[in-house]
Formats: structure tokens, sequence, C-alpha cells
């Protein structure tokens, strides 16, 4: 533990997340001492770095995995729990390097991404109070108009769950807010508890043979034909390297550092509510998410709570109390919540990349390293896909979504390690500025 604490000091102060308080219990593995040899060193206990575990222990690989803190401490632990269709934002931008059929074959893989956590969670009978159905919610009218064409272009790229397009009028059998200007229900996304969902995939890893190892922050890495990870008390010698740490990597390799920023995002809940007062917020229990840049994400959790998150800071600083801050955005969407207790608060770092497609791929300079990262705050479904991807390529297999998603150059965000925030910080404001236009 103490070794945790040094690694990352600057979260150390943070509150307890509700998820923390109301997960299963949890099994905990000891740190690395002592060297190890394995096939393949995992570097971050995210859903990244378990699902990475889960397909190369399934392939037959062996497998050690380094968590600086505790599997699923990072923003996998922390997150809002929504589970939404899609990867990338604009992936028609890549047409002129993946081709046509690249982006659609981007686009089909956003929607395989949530499958892949479905049959995961079936097949190994994860408990995380997985429910269905979620609600996009536009705030001007252009929006609701587009989701219409979304919805065209969903069932043209095969997508087979039930959608729904809820107007002005409709959008009280939904969500008792005026703030809307209309809905898109989609019940093949929804819900979950991203802690229970992280170790139970921690555990699923450990049962298929793979070494974790919590409280094992790496140092150093030793780049070569075998790669050799230093911890503290121990190495990992392996042919192959996996780094991820998305929004957390730090310094750790600055190759990859200086393509994900690192954005603050932040979460409340409210004291547990009555079934009615619960189901008189939303109804049908939908995972909810506006359309602004800097999102507002709320759901109930299985215990009747509202989870309301948002916010996107790059500034590196949290709100020093973030009740405080995060309150009056509820009371925005629901001032009905005035006399509702907070009972958590916390913060999670989300990794925005400039294209934002996650980044999965290997490093040109060391071909046995690869990564993913930067999913920006859509990241549930996308870890699944980039493991499944990982998993793929390490195994060997070749022709698959990997290549794909490796062919797509991604920048190196200006200014070096202390500009690079502020910079975006002005590019976000700017955008938020063309948001209070009408249309
Ligand atoms: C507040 C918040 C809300 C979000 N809401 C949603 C949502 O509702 N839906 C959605 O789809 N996505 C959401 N996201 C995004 C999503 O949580 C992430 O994209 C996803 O969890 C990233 O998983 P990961 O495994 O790549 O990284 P992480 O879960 O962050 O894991 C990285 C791990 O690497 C470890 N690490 C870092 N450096 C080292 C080192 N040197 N040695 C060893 N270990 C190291 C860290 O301790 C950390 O545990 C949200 C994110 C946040 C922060």
């Amino acid at each position: 533990m103490v070794a945790a604490a040094r690694h990352y000091p600057q979260f150390d102060s943070q509150p307890a997340s509700y998820y923390e308080a109301s997960c299963v219990r949890r099994p905990e593995y000891s740190s690395l001492r002592g060297p190890v040899k394995v096939d393949v060193c995992i570097v971050g206990g995210g859903f990244s770095g378990l699902n990475t575990a889960i397909e190369l222990a399934e392939r037959g690989l062996s497998v050690a995995l380094l968590e600086a803190r505790t599997m699923g401490w990072g923003a996998s632990g922390r997150n809002g729990g929504q589970l939404i269709r899609g990867v990338g934002h604009d992936v028609e931008q890549f047409e002129p390097v993946i081709g046509h059929d690249g982006v659609r074959q981007l686009k089909r893989m956003g929607l395989e991404a949530v499958e892949i956590v479905r049959q995961r969670i079936e097949k190994y009978s994860l408990a995380c109070d997985l429910t269905w159905g979620y609600c996009d919610l536009a705030n001007k009218p252009g929006q609701f108009e587009a989701f219409a064409e979304e919805i065209a272009e969903l069932r043209g790229l095969g997508y087979r769950h039930a959608m729904e397009l809820i107007t002005p009028e409709q959008l009280p059998t939904v969500i008792a807010s005026d703030r809307y200007a209309g809905g898109l229900v989609d019940m093949g996304s929804g819900h979950l508890h991203p802690l229970n969902l992280a170790l139970g995939e921690a555990a699923v890893a450990a049962q298929l043979g793979a070494q974790l190892f919590e409280h094992s922050p790496v140092t150093r890495i030793d780049y070569g034909q075998r790669v050799k990870v230093h911890t503290l008390e121990g190495s990992v010698d392996a042919a192959t390297l996996v780094l991820a740490c998305n929004a957390y990597l730090n310094d750790l390799n600055p190759e990859l550092g200086g393509k994900v920023l690192p954005a603050g995002s932040y979460i409340i809940a409210t004291e547990p509510l009555s079934e009615a007062r619960a189901l008189g917020l939303l109804p049908r229990n939908l995972a909810m998410c506006d359309q602004r840049v800097t999102v507002d994400y709320f759901r109930l959790s299985a215990d009747r709570r509202l989870l309301f998150g948002g916010a996107c800071h790059y500034s590196g600083r949290d709100p020093r109390d973030i009740a405080a801050y995060m309150r009056p955005k509820m009371l925005k969407v629901f001032p009905q919540l005035q006399n509702a207790r907070i009972e958590f608060q916390w913060a999670g770092m989300i990794g925005i990349g400039a294209n934002r497609l996650p980044q999965i791929g290997r490093l040109a300079s060391h071909p046995n390293v690869f990564y993913a990262q930067a999913y920006a705050g859509h990241g549930l479904n996308a870890t699944h896909l980039a493991a499944k991807l990982l998993g793929e390529a390490i195994a060997g297999q070749v022709g698959g979504g990997f290549e794909l998603f490796a062919k797509v150059p991604h920048m190196t965000f200006p200014g070096g390690k202390h500009l690079r925030s502020p910079l975006l910080a002005m590019g976000m404001l700017w955008h938020r500025l063309k948001e209070l236009l009408p249309l």
C-alpha cells in the first residue's frame, strides 16, 4: 500500500465512491515480489488490462498483470456505468485513411463492443446490476432531428435492438425534466455497476491462470526483444508488453503519454430514493446522457440513488467540494431533488485523444509493445473491444479489426507536458461557446 501511495499521491485525498461502498467482496491480490517470466505482461488493472488478460489467458498464453493500486481503481471502477453503443466520434473523418468500408467496419465494431460486454457478463455470470435501456437526450431541436437519421443508419448497419424516437411531448414517459428537446431510446445499451464488473473480470482472469498483482506500480521498463518491467520489489520478463493505463499513464511511456490528455470528470450520488420518487424522475430506469461537449450523464443505481455525473476539467485541479460543484448541475435537470441528500461524491480521469478514436495499436519503435487508450468518456464498451483486438493480434490472428485501428494516426498534443492541457481547455471553451447558438 505504501508503494502505491507514493506513486499517485495527488489522488490520495479523493473521497471513496459509491461503488467502493457498495461493491462485492474484494479479493486481494498480492504485490509483485521477485522475478516472474511470462508470455505477456500487462500494465493497468482496469477494463482494458483485465479483459486483455482474459482474452490472452483464454488463448492459452501466460500473463502477469501489474496494477499500481487495486483492481478497478482507475476510471473503470468509478465511471458513470453507462454502457453505450459506438466507438469514436465522427468516424467519417478517417475515410481518407481507412476507406469507406473501413469506416463501416469501425461503426460495426462499435456495436459489437457492447455485445462483448454482454457475452462476458453472461458467460461468467458476473453480478454487476446490468440493466438494459439508455436514452440520448437532445439539448436542441436540431439534435433531435439528427436522431432519426441515426436510427436509420444503425438499422442499415444491422443493429437489431429496439430503438424509439421520443418527441418533446413524449419526454415525460422517460424523464421528469423540461430541459430537453427530445430523445432516442436504445434498448441495446444500458447501465451497470462498473466496479463490480471490473472485480468480477479480475476474478475470471485469475481463474483462467493470469497472475494478478496489486500495489505494484511499474517504475521502469527496459524495452528490447524481450521486455523487462520493473516494480519497486520485483520484475516481469515478457515477450510482449501491453500498456493499459489510459489517463493514468503519466510519464511511464512518453511517446504514448503525449497522445492522451487526462481530464477530470465528477459524479455525485444521492441518498436512496423511494421507488415512487426514483421512478418519478426516470420512469423507465434508463441511463441518460445529453449532447453537450461537457455532457451531463445520469442514471439510477440498483438501490435507487440518482448518480449524476458531468464536467470535464483539463486543469488537473479537481473542485475542492465536488458535491457543491455538481449539485447545481443536477438541480438544473431535476429541481425536484432540492431536498435530496448527497451521500457520495468522487472524481475520475478520462483519457482524451485529439481525434476522439480510441488508440489501439503497437509501438513502431518497439513492435512487441501494444497499447489501448484514449476512450474519452465512452470506454466501458470500447475497452472490451480493444481487449479482444489486442488478444487476437498478440495471439497472431491477422486481418481483424486491430489492423484497422492501428492504421489511424494519432496526433501528439502540441505544447509539451505543461502547455497541453491549457491549450485543450481553450479549444473546449470554443466548442462550448458554439453550443450557446440555438440550433
Ligand atoms: C468519472 C468518469 C465517468 C465515466 N463514465 C463513463 C460511462 O458512463 N460510460 C463509459 O463508457 N465510459 C465512461 N468513462 C470512461 C471509462 O471509465 C474509461 O474509458 C475506461 O474505464 C478506461 O479503462 P482503462 O482500463 O483503459 O483505464 P483505467 O480504468 O483508468 O485503468 C488504468 C489503470 O492503470 C493503472 N496504472 C497507471 N499507471 C500504472 C503503473 N505505472 N503501474 C501499474 N499500474 C498503473 C491505474 O492505477 C489504473 O487502475 C468514465 C470515466 C470517468 C473518469
